[in-house]
């Protein structure tokens, strides 16, 4: 018979328990014991939803107190000794690795974030060094699996398997990767047996790894390791589970390793079909085919489902085929049964992880047999769709229209990059080296108190705006006394670069608490993408003109692109993603339009996120996103005129193998995050003849030291030395929100006076 069975569940919980549980524990409000009880209490609460759904293979050690990658390397020991150092308890040790120790005469930083492949979770990246000794440290998985089986549930637990674990490690040792994964598959070993020794039936390892480019030498190390690991047969079955794509490189040896069965992404990995109709599945393993998206907060489309399964089952037998979700369920939402401010006319449409542990059931049901056409279920969930597609907000004709009937010369401004620079040279007449900054003033406790009140209706919008346009005056007198060349309003109306241009665009729909969990206690909400997408009014035109009145030189229109709005989204499935983009970028480039006609002269539109989705497999990247992607940016922006200066922000520094793709967005000016890195991106920048005029980012605004005005100096310098100095801007290397405006001063008094110095001296000006 099919079974069922999930990747993983979210863990943040319904109202954020987790978040405000853990944080209070960091504040000392409770002590481990309450912390440990209350996650107790919500892992009850996840497994039980899921018996209710009657998942038949449910999850364990899929929850965590901030991180699994983090929890892996804390089970094998891999502790730097730095943290050791520091004495604390297990869980003080686990927290500092995660968040930094500061207390007394101790001060460790925390190790360093990055984000979980394409999505937006970011995991801790684990490091180890030269004497970091492998070794089983922790007991969470065993605990976790005999919690669950007092609650009479044979849970399947969770661990990130070796491959993908090494991968994504910092090996700060002499030793190699090869050795490492000698060394530690002797305690994955070690691990497994006391699994068998708990009486474990599944096992499931988790190697997301696999759907990224492989090596030859790659795939065979994969298959050496786990013929070795796997080498005792085990009582419990073992599933290999893949996700966030599919798996072209291992897919032709699958038969060769001893996985009793194979999770495959159905979603984001269309590829694997294709795979199993060429090679088909080999005839020992069970394959559990990931239908339901754990990425995406829509409601499954049965049909289709239905009819993938119907293809599977030409390759395998029945009970050999399990109905499963994509991904872990951690990438969305817990449950839209919160959502009482959104009509039920969307809320039908929208599915988080309790309405998806649904799916996955329904689907088993469906699929048994043909009856299915008759069923309640299936005509409901067929009926809800062709709501949805009638609903007028999915379908504006006239939308629909503009995108098809773009042409060439909507994508291309009327003048070259190099006949638009010397327009604009003239017309600015800047000194070398202008000094900017990203866009964005801190957001003081006063601004959000402002806007909170205008949410209750304490004040009136009218008051809201004056006030708001009080803050704008002081900003623009203040970077005018500090002498900026370029200014910008600071963004103080904004909740969040892409929240404030979702709520003001027709087609975006709001929730009220789905929360996801971004990292450690720190959940977004990310807008959902329902319909097509149009600008009804101008969005910022009143606050940067307002802000343009109050002074001479140049103020920064400043938007948000395309691609940063639709990657911090959840986008909808009825329309390609390219759609989506043209759609938002035609709504930016209205906004681009009515800022020029108010006098604008500068509008800077931010593609933050841009390299984020970048495809995990790089033959993919222009077909699948930089084709359009950069498209889409130049769609904004393509109708201005000669002497319009085009700004952009990246929040990255390492695009160096995008370089061209950058190079082609055709914008005028781009600020990138430079300060922390090396300086082999300008010599890269510079080997590569980049074209846009350029501000790298001379200090760090993500931490609130005061850099001094000699060693942004030496840093301009060092610019010089690799960059045209006739294309360099100077700029702080992201936008300021998240700082003080203590700190923020002094900062940028020294960014101008070191830019002034250099003016000073050097020839030629
Ligand atoms: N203009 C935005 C700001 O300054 C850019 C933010 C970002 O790059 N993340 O806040
Ligand atoms: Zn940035």
């Amino acid at each position: 018979m099919t079974k069922t069975t999930i990747v993983g569940y979210p863990r943040i919980g319904v109202n954020r328990e987790l978040k405000f549980t853990t944080e209070a524990y960091f504040k000392n409000e409770i002590d481990a014991k309450e912390l440990s009880a209350k996650a107790k209490e919500l892992r009850q609460e996840y497994w039980n939803k899921q018996r209710e759904a009657r998942i038949d293979i449910i999850p364990s050690n899929d929850f965590s107190y901030y991180d699994n990658l983090l929890d892996t390397a804390f089970l094998l020991n891999i502790i730097p000794e730095r943290y050791k150092k520091l004495r604390l308890s297990p869980l003080g040790t686990y927290f500092a690795m995660a968040r930094g120790y500061q207390k007394g005469d101790k001060d460790v930083k925390a190790l360093p974030m990055k984000k979980w492949f394409n999505t937006n979770y970011h995991y801790i990246v684990p490091e180890i060094e030269k004497d970091t000794e492998f070794s089983i440290n922790d007991t969470k998985p065993f605990d976790l699996y005999r919690e669950a089986k007092a609650l009479g549930i044979d849970t399947k637990p969770v661990i990130i398997g070796i491959f993908t674990f090494l991968k994504l490690a910092h090996l700060n040792t002499d030793k190699t990767f090869e050795k490492c994964l000698e060394e530690l598959s002797q305690v994955y070993i070690e691990v497994l047996d006391k699994f068998e020794a708990e009486g474990i039936s599944y096992l499931q390892i988790d190697e997301p790894i696999l759907v990224t480019d492989l090596s030859e030498s790659d795939i065979n190390l994969f298959k050496d390791v786990y013929n070795k690991i796997l080498a005792k047969n085990y009582k419990f079955k073992t599933i290999l589970q893949t996700y966030f794509g599919d798996v072209r490189d291992i897919y032709p040896h699958l038969k060769d390793l001893k996985f009793d069965a194979v999770g495959l992404d159905l979603a984001e990995g269309k590829k694997n079909i294709e795979l199993i109709e060429k090679y088909g599945f080999p005839k020992d393993k069970v394959i559990i085919a990931g239908i339901v998206n754990g990425k995406n907060i829509w409601i499954n489309n049965y049909k289709k489902s239905i009819d993938i399964i119907k293809k599977l089952k030409k390759y395998v037998d029945e009970d050999r085929l399990y109905i499963g979700t994509s991904c872990s369920l951690l990438h969305v939402p817990h449950t839209i049964a919160k959502e009482d401010k959104i009509s039920k006319d969307y809320i039908e449409s929208l599915a988080f992880a309790e309405q998806k542990l649904v799916e996955v059931n329904d689907l088993r049901e469906l699929s048994k047999d043909d009856k299915y056409v008759e069923n309640n279920k299936y005509t409901e969930n067929t009926n809800i769709l062709e709501r949805k597609n009638s609903n007028s907000i999915c379908f504006n004709k006239d939308i629909r229209s503009k995108v098809e009937n773009l042409k060439d010369e909507d994508f291309v401004r009327a003048e070259d990059f190099d006949e638009r620079r010397k327009t604009q040279k003239e017309y600015f007449n800047f000194p070398i080296l202008p000094t900017t900054t990203i866009g964005s003033f801190p957001q003081t406790k006063e601004i959000k108190k402002l806007r909170q009140s205008l949410r209750k209706g304490e004040i009136s919008e009218n008051q809201y705006e004056d006030e708001i346009k009080e803050k704008i005056k002081d900003i623009i007198k203040f970077q005018e006394e500090i002498d900026l060349d370029v200014l910008v309003h600071g963004e103080y109306e904004r909740t969040d670069m892409v929240e404030y241009f979702g709520r003001l665009l027709h087609g975006f729909l709001f929730t009220q608490n789905g929360w996801v969990q971004s990292y450690g206690t720190r959940a977004v909400k990310p807008p959902i993408v329902y319909g097509d997408i149009k600008r009804e009014n101008p969005m910022t035109v009143k606050w940067i003109k307002y802000a343009q009145d109050q002074t001479d030189r140049p103020v920064k229109g400043m938007l948000t692109g395309p691609i940063t709005i639709l990657n911090w989204s959840f986008p909808r499935e009825d329309l390609e993603l390219k759609q989506i983009a043209y759609q938002i970028g035609l709504a930016i480039g209205e906004e681009v339009l009515d800022l020029e006609a108010a006098g604008i002269k500068i509008i800077q539109i931010d593609e933050a996120a841009l390299r984020e989705k970048l495809p995990l497999r790089k033959e993919d990247w222009r077909e699948e996103y930089l084709d359009w992607a950069i498209p889409a940016f130049r769609l904004t922006n393509s109708k201005v005129k000669i002497d319009t200066q085009i700004h952009t922000h990246m929040c990255y520094s390492e695009f160096s193998d995008i370089i061209k793709e950058i190079d082609d967005m055709d914008a005028d000016v781009i600020s990138i995050e430079a300060a922390r890195s090396d300086s082999s991106l300008l010599d890269f920048l510079h080997e590569n003849n980049f074209k846009l005029e350029i501000g790298p980012g001379v200090y760090d605004i993500h931490s609130p030291r005061v850099p001094t005005e000699e060693e942004i100096e030496e840093l301009i310098k060092t610019m010089i030395g690799k960059l045209d100095i006739k294309k360099l801007w100077i700029n702080p290397d992201c936008g300021l929100k998240t700082r003080g405006m203590k700190e923020t001063k002094p900062s940028l008094i020294n960014m101008v006076k070191a830019t002034k110095k250099v003016r000073s001296y050097t020839p030629g000006v």
